[in-house]
């Protein structure tokens, strides 16, 4: 199987501009940023989208939360930010790699769109 967009970034096969890296995740500026600081925590691991998670994967899933705050906190972002995870094309997924958005430096209205 090919390897996901993310998964190249990770074997720095495709450039990005890595903020933060450790055993298993990396976190990397969003592209195409949504606002001011537009962060993708992404894990090491392949799984496609949230909901192909398993129990298996609870340590990953809990560590990608602690990499957003330990990071908001580097940032100093004022304890201000907003993790998103578009799950499936119909909810905005376009890279089939599982990430968390994290969105800080603007308001942030809710609900969503
Ligand atoms: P999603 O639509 O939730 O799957 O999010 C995928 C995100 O990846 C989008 O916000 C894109 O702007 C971002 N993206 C796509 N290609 C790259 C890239 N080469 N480097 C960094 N971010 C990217």
């Amino acid at each position: 199987m090919e390897a996901t967009l993310f998964e190249k970034i990770i074997n720095r096969e495709i450039p990005a501009d890595i903020l933060y890296e450790d055993e298993l995740s990396i976190v990397i500026k969003d592209i195409s940023p949504q606002a001011p600081t537009h962060l993708l925590i992404i894990p090491k691991k392949v799984i496609p989208k949230l909901s192909d998670a398993t129990g298996e994967d609870q340590n990953i899933l809990g560590h990608l939360m602690l990499v957003a705050g330990k990071i908001a906190e580097q940032l100093e972002l004022d304890e201000t930010f907003r993790l998103v995870v578009n799950n499936g094309a119909k909810a905005g997924q376009s890279v089939f790699h599982l990430h968390l958005h994290l969105l800080s430096g603007r308001s942030l209205n809710w609900p969503p769109g």
